[in-house]
């Protein structure tokens, strides 16, 4: 039997950082991954000579984690700003600039010029319903508001379905507002200037994916020793003793700690929860472009999302890479990266299934239909898909309250299953949970030497 002082059952971003911080405290560090790769969604791919996201992609500057374990690993001077261009719209209308301050698709300022151009004058709210959130949001600001703003973004953004997901699943901070008794339009306008939403996104040059390396590098470097073992699947986790006994396909091992580092079903999985709520696959779909007209051309700034029902478009989302990142731009000498996204809550992918011909025919479509310009056959296509639990997929909440229950010594949940979705959130919750990790050792050390 192999033991370790803290195990960290999951290397995606969450289970990096996790394994990062232990190893920094000293402690002897093993990292397991059922994947070949560590990173998790912080993923990339060789693409037209180039090592590109096909996942995460940047990073909300929100609190500053990021930004602090970059500058903890040495990386500050890595970061990159997108393209201040911004994003647009595609409606049933036509392509629209993004208008600025929408929460969740909720205009803060429906009077602004840039909100009256995509959706003209808004109808009065009537009384707030309580269904799902698309009832909520057309009884709060009418159908335009909900086809044209909320849908693209909360499909492109959370991949959920605004009709399949209530107020208090997506934003229980706007639904706590409403249930004390403020109007929605009025909720949204105070929440947005108390605490501006989004804020800014930076990346990382080289790609987030980057940071893999750069976190198991500085792990390498750390007082303890860091272990990073890849396609090992853990199959079982128990209570030993004073420590945890963990399983793998291919061994046991054990620890005083261990940090899981998992999705909530995986960690349900593994915790052997009664049920486990079903993912929904979305496909990132990265396209190499060799077109010379499009060089230095921005047709639709930074990328689109798009809203319901919009004609002859099946994608809900498009990434133009090489127009948001400098960094890309000049490593990708004159071509161009584009990223469309596809699949929602209660919608399977349209790209899912189709044969490479297929893939390219549809992809390639959707990308002329979104840049409103014509796109050449693609020189590389490359299909990534992803299972996820978007906002208000049934089970979820239960299961995260059945894992907490789980809580036992020695044992930490970090990652986006307990931080919530995003970096922003992912990398300050495992840096504050293994320091209480730590702590907790410290304490049950103490407690052993003085029963001795
Ligand atoms: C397409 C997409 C794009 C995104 N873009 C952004 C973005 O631009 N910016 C941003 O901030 N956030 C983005 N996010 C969200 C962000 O990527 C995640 O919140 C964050 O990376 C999650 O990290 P994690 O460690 O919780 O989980 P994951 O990255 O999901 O890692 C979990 C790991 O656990 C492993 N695992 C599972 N089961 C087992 C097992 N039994 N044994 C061992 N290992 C196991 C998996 O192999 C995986 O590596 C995006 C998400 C998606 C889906």
């Amino acid at each position: 039997m192999n033991n370790h002082g803290a195990i960290v059952i999951g290397a995606g971003a969450g289970g990096l950082v996790a394994a990062w911080q232990l190893a920094r405290s000293g402690c002897d560090v093993l990292l397991l991954d059922a994947w070949k790769w560590a990173g998790g969604l912080l993923a990339g791919a060789e693409l037209g000579g180039l090592r590109v996201d096909v996942g995460a992609e940047g990073y909300s500057v929100r609190g500053g984690g990021v930004e602090q374990l970059l500058a903890d690993l040495d990386a500050a001077h890595l970061i990159a700003t997108p393209n201040p261009l911004g994003a647009w719209l595609q409606t049933a209308s036509g392509p629209h600039p993004i208008p600025k301050g929408l929460l969740y698709g909720l205009p803060s300022d429906p009077e602004a010029a840039d909100v009256r151009a995509v959706v003209g004058t808004l109808p009065e709210p009537t009384a707030t319903s309580s269904g799902s959130f698309a009832d909520v949001v057309r009884a709060g600001y009418g159908s335009r508001v909900l086809d044209d703003l909320v849908a693209p973004l909360v499909g492109g953004v959370y991949s959920t379905d605004p009709y399949g997901v209530t107020l208090d699943e997506l934003a229980p901070d706007l639904a706590a507002r409403v249930a004390s008794g403020t109007p929605l339009r009025e909720a949204v306008t105070q929440r947005v200037r108390t605490a501006p939403p989004g804020g800014a996104v930076h990346g990382i040059r080289g790609g987030m994916n980057a940071l893999v390396e750069l976190v198991v590098t500085s792990a390498r470097a750390a007082p303890g020793a860091f272990e990073l073992s890849c396609g090992e699947p853990v199959t079982g986790l128990e209570r030993d003793g004073v420590r945890w006994r963990v399983t793998t396909t291919e061994r046991t091992l054990t620890a005083p700690i261990v940090a899981l580092a998992l999705p909530v079903d995986a960690a349900a999985r593994l915790l052997g929860a009664a049920s486990v709520p079903q993912t929904t696959r979305i496909e990132v779909i990265t396209l190499v472009l060799d077109a010379p007209g499009m060089r230095g051309d921005e047709p639709r700034g930074t990328g689109v999302l798009v809203g319901a029902d919009v004609p002859g478009v099946t994608a809900k989302a498009l990434t133009h890479s090489t127009a948001k990142w400098a960094w890309l731009r000049e490593a990708a000498e004159g071509r161009d990266y584009v990223r469309l996204s596809y699949g929602r809550r209660g919608q399977a992918p349209a790209s899912a299934g189709l044969d490479e011909s297929d893939l390219r025919r549809l992809v390639t479509a959707d990308a002329a239909a979104l840049l409103g310009r014509p796109v050449p056959e693609p020189i590389e296509v490359r299909r990534t898909g992803w299972a996820i639990l978007p906002p208000g997929t049934p089970g979820v909440a239960a299961t995260r309250d059945w894992l907490t229950q789980q809580r036992s010594v020695g044992l930490g949940r970090v990652g986006a299953g307990v931080a919530g979705v995003g970096l922003a959130a992912v990398v300050p919750q495992a840096r504050a949970e293994v320091a209480r990790l730590i702590e907790e050792q410290a304490d049950e050390s103490a407690l052993t030497r003085e029963n001795a």
